[in-house]
């Protein structure tokens, strides 16, 4: 049967730490590779950084970070309730962004390192990102 996990953090940039190291023990229950695992950890780190440094512009609120692990398929979703994404597409090209300094590559490494996204956003209803990975049948 499929096993889930949970998890609301505040919008701080401490809690990425935090939803990342929790994610990669999640998944580690798959037979995720090493680089697998940290690929995995590198799109949640994107996925909670963006909802801390974007859904809420001079304040706090909650991010949503939740797991699902199916057979050989992982399934992370990073919920907020903040300011969501006017135009996803856009936001979702290489070198978009909104805040000087950035490099606009979030959605890029999350797509190159999972084998699904799914980004679900509108203004003023927060954004969804949902993430997919397989793992690999090992050897012997
Ligand atoms: P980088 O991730 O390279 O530091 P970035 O965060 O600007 O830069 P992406 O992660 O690709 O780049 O995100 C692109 C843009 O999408 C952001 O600049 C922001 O405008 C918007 N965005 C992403 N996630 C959210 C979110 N959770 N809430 C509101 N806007 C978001
Ligand atoms: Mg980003």
């Amino acid at each position: 049967m499929a096993n889930r996990m949970g998890l609301t953090l505040l919008s701080r940039s401490d809690n990425v730490g935090v939803a990342r190291v929790a994610l990669a023990a999640f998944a580690a229950q798959l037979s995720f590779t090493l680089s697998d695992l940290e690929e995995i950890k590198v799109a949640v780190s994107e996925a909670v950084t963006n909802a801390v440094s974007h859904a809420y512009p001079g304040a706090e609120g909650e991010v949503a970070v939740s797991a699902t692990a199916d057979g050989d398929l992982l399934t992370v979703e990073v919920r907020d309730a903040g300011v969501g994404i006017p135009d996803v597409a856009a936001a979702r090209a290489p070198s978009f962004t909104t805040v000087p300094d950035r490099m606009g590559l979030g959605f890029v490494f999350m797509e190159s390192f999972m084998d699904e996204l799914e980004v679900s956003s509108a203004p003023g209803q927060g954004t969804t990102v949902t993430m997919r990975k397989r793992c690999r049948p090992q050897a012997g």
